[in-house]
């Protein structure tokens, strides 16, 4: 039995070279035997990759069985309440989150990110039925969503248009989340209280803005920049 000088791997007395790293192979304790036959595949084989098309079709039909197997459920044995919403929700979110990958691969990816708040936004409408009034969506669940909608759309387009570097990325975020904890307050604070007083919003704001200058201060450096990215292996 032999092995590879280079890699490790168990080589057949019928091979001349290595089957991973083809470094030839020389045992003068075990002869080449050319009439023995190679314990490895000559060929590379390859699976069939599943066509988009029928993943698609595939996926669309396990969430509309789904939602309507969880449909006629409610409707016919567990009726006290719309409890399949909760699930069919689900669904349609997954479902359109999925288009752009499996469907419609031509779809911009600003308008695959609508359609993903849009899908969140019916499924938290139909969330209402489910309480006494639907004023949260209104005043909490659907401004949140845009907003969201709107950082998320803004720092796709400067990933895409300005820089799409770590330390670039890591500034989008720093600014995205403190702006998205202020919406957040301000629209709790208004449907909770009618007023509005940010408090805990102001520290997450405080905190990115620190790491904020910090990100500013490396990225126009370009020595500490370089010193960063060795570092950090990027
Ligand atoms: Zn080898």
């Amino acid at each position: 039995m032999s092995y590879c000088v280079n890699c490790g791997v168990e080589l057949d007395s019928s091979l001349k070279a290595c089957p991973l790293c083809s470094t030839p192979v020389i045992n003068p304790n075990q002869p080449y035997n050319p009439d023995e036959k190679s314990p490895f595949p000559t060929q590379k084989g390859q699976v069939e990759f599943v066509r988009r098309k029928d993943l698609g079709i595939l996926i669309s039909i396990v969430v509309l069985s789904t939602s309507l197997t969880c449909m006629l459920l409610n409707f016919l044995v567990f009726q006290n309440s719309l409890w399949s919403l909760i699930v069919i929700g689900p669904c349609i979110i997954l479902w359109v989150l999925l288009i752009p990958f499996v469907i419609y691969s031509r779809l911009s990816v600003y308008m695959s990110l609508f359609f993903d708040a849009l899908a969140i936004s019916i499924y938290l409408y139909m969330l209402t039925f489910l309480t006494k009034s639907n004023r949260w969506f209104y005043q909490i669940a659907l401004p949140i969503v845009f907003t969201s909608l709107v950082l998320v759309e803004t720092i796709t387009m400067l990933i895409k248009t300005v820089s799409a570097s770590i330390l670039m990325c890591a500034l989008y975020l720093f600014t995205a989340v403190p702006i998205l904890c202020i919406g957040i307050e301000c629209f709790g604070d208004h449907f909770l209280h009618g007023s509005i007083l940010l408090t805990w919003s102001m520290i997450v704001l405080t905190v990115c803005v620190i790491i904020d200058i910090a990100l500013i201060t490396v990225l126009t450096r370009s020595r500490l920049r370089n010193a960063v990215r060795r570092r950090f292996h990027f």
